[in-house]
């Protein structure tokens, strides 16, 4: 029988999903799956290993199918298809861990009572990451259950990168920079020491650009901020969200234009960034592949950003020594890559652009620094070897000493 760490991913619509062989203290992916159309239209699919399709099953929409329906469904399929496989421990993507978790942690009654408090802080995400939790805790009592949050890797940061300059008071109630895509962030971290320990012990920016965008500024491994914030809005533009806007925009979005709350968030977060701004496509291939106008502006604007994120961070390591790029557009799109390489050539970044076109690991000249890289993120990895690490113990939260402050 194979013993398998299960990962799963929730969101509103979806919950995704990995299975991952253990075999002591290895990994080995066996199944890549999402159930997509929650509420709309469901659809299952399940890749495995060599891209081949192990399920494809439209549900029907006349069924009302819930999040809860579509995590059965998940493990209905694992039983059912593979005899074979016995799930050892699931690991949970949660999006925050609030002020309290700096690592990932086995969850139990108390825990999961800790992170229901923090769905104020994000709504948007909290409760569709929980939802399964409490299922699996019903459906299967006894099987470990871990949360790996987007939060805790930037736990490490300096009080100053956590404060917005507002009274103390609401610092204290839990209104601070947390920063977001952790479990990326760690995975880049680890897999840049395998590459080159040198440049993984140095001070690393690394450019996280997928559907969601966000920098980090890493020393010797550990996070010292990134450019979101209290929520995975603010820093750089992403495929629909606008990225850092002066608050003033709202006020005056509110006030003099008359807009609803609703409609100013939904402006905000599905229909600004790239998509808002070129008025063509969020999806990066389809920009650069186009002559609009306002397809160049947004990548323009995108590089733009980059750029300044760059230096920003590049100020707070006090330095660079690595330059990283990794998910959707940093692992596939040399020409934004490239130019982001160009513009830092202040900093010392350079390209090498046969190395670039193919797509790296190492894009920069052997032996220069800052070196420049593209490293492929896995977040369920990630997930899945904290899972195998905490499964036979409960381990309890660090703190980070807030206290003390
Ligand atoms: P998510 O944040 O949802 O995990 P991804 O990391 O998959 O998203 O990134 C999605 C983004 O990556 C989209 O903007 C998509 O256009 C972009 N992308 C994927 N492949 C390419 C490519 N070959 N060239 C340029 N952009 C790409």
């Amino acid at each position: 029988m194979t013993q398998v760490i299960v990962v799963l991913n929730a969101g509103s619509s979806s919950v995704k999903f990995s299975v991952f062989a253990v075999a002591g203290a290895d990994l080995r992916r066996l199944y890549r799956g999402e159930f997509e159309g929650i509420g709309t239209a469901p659809h299952f699919f399940v890749k495995d290993a060599g891209g081949a399709t192990a399920a494809d099953e439209t549900i029907s929409p006349a069924k009302e199918m819930s999040q809860e329906d579509a995590v059965h469904h998940v493990f209905a399929w694992l039983v059912s298809h593979s005899a074979g496989l016995k799930v050892m421990a699931v690991g949970h993507r949660v999006v925050h861990g609030g002020p309290v978790y700096s690592e990932p942690v086995v969850v139990d009654g108390p825990t999961l009572d800790a992170l229901t408090a923090f769905v104020p802080l994000a709504p948007l995400h909290q409760p569709h990451n929980l939802t399964p939790i409490r299922v699996l805790a019903r459906s299967h009592p006894g099987l470990t259950q871990v949360a790996c949050f987007d939060t805790a890797f930037h736990r490490t940061a300096p009080l100053v990168a956590e404060l917005f300059a507002l009274p103390r008071e609401y610092f204290d109630a839990g209104v601070r920079r947390y920063g977001f895509h952790g479990s990326s962030y760690e995975y880049v971290t680890h897999a840049l020491r395998a590459l080159d320990p040198a440049a993984g012990a140095g001070r690393v920016v690394i450019a996280h650009l997928g559907n969601g965008c966000s920098m980090a500024a890493v020393l010797a491994g550990k996070s010292l901020g990134n450019t979101m914030g209290f929520t995975a809005i603010d820093g750089l533009p992403m495929g629909t969200r606008c990225g850092q806007i002066d608050p003033g925009v709202l006020f005056y979005l509110m006030q003099q234009r008359g807009m609803a709350l609703d409609a100013v968030e939904d402006l905000l977060y599905n229909h600004s960034g790239l998509k808002g701004l070129s008025g063509v496509s969020n999806d990066m291939r389809e920009l650069l592949a186009s002559d609009h106008p306002g397809a160049r502006l947004a990548v323009d604007y995108f590089v733009y950003r980059i750029g300044r994120a760059l230096g920003e961070l590049a100020a707070v390591l006090k330095g660079l020594d690595a330059l990283v790029f990794t998910a959707g557009i940093g692992e596939h799109a040399a020409e934004i890559r490239a130019r982001v390489c160009r513009d830092a050539a202040w900093l010392g970044v350079t390209l090498d652009d046969e190395a670039n076109r193919r797509g790296g690991p190492r894009i920069s000249p052997e032996g220069r620094t800052p070196s420049a890289w593209v490293i492929p993120t896995d977040e369920e990895l990630m997930i899945a070897q904290h899972t195998l690490r905490l499964l036979g113990g409960v381990s309890s939260p660090r703190k980070k000493g807030d206290d003390a402050r």
